[in-house]
């Protein structure tokens, strides 16, 4: 039975522009706020029209050894030039990229998956030392 994990595309960021791109520091003092930007398209651009554009990205985080991943963060971008007039007349496109700040306790894995409204759902990671 095919999963939804499998569905999960991962590439290059350099070279995918679907591939959201996890930019923090490497390491952090536990317990010390961490500063994560979360984006789309940093080396290549991806559209953001009406038509064609990110939905969504959402942040996860495993401690190294856990089970399970944490749900820490998901950022919506809700606005792409829909208007009464017509597709790509409206006044506002939310850009696709947030910043949040996280606390951790244990070294881990960041999971980033960012979902295009007509190419799925893409992934990347990033390991985070806590010492
Ligand atoms: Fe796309």
């Amino acid at each position: 039975m095919a999963s939804l994990g499998e569905k999960l595309q991962q590439a290059d960021w350099a070279k995918e522009k679907h591939v959201p791109v996890i930019e923090c520091a490497d390491s952090v003092t536990a317990g010390d706020l961490l500063e994560v930007k979360v984006s789309v398209g940093k080396e290549i651009a991806h559209p953001n029209t009406t038509e064609h554009h990110i939905s969504w990205i959402a942040l996860y985080f495993q401690a190294d050894g856990d089970k399970f991943p944490f749900h820490v963060g998901r950022f919506e971008f809700a606005a792409h030039g829909e208007s009464v007039a017509g597709a790509n007349q409206g006044p506002v496109y939310t850009h696709h990229a947030a910043t949040t700040w996280l606390k951790l306790l244990k070294p881990g894995t960041l999971y980033a998956v960012a979902m295009c409204n007509i190419h799925g759902l893409w992934e990347s990671t990033k390991q985070i030392k806590v010492s």
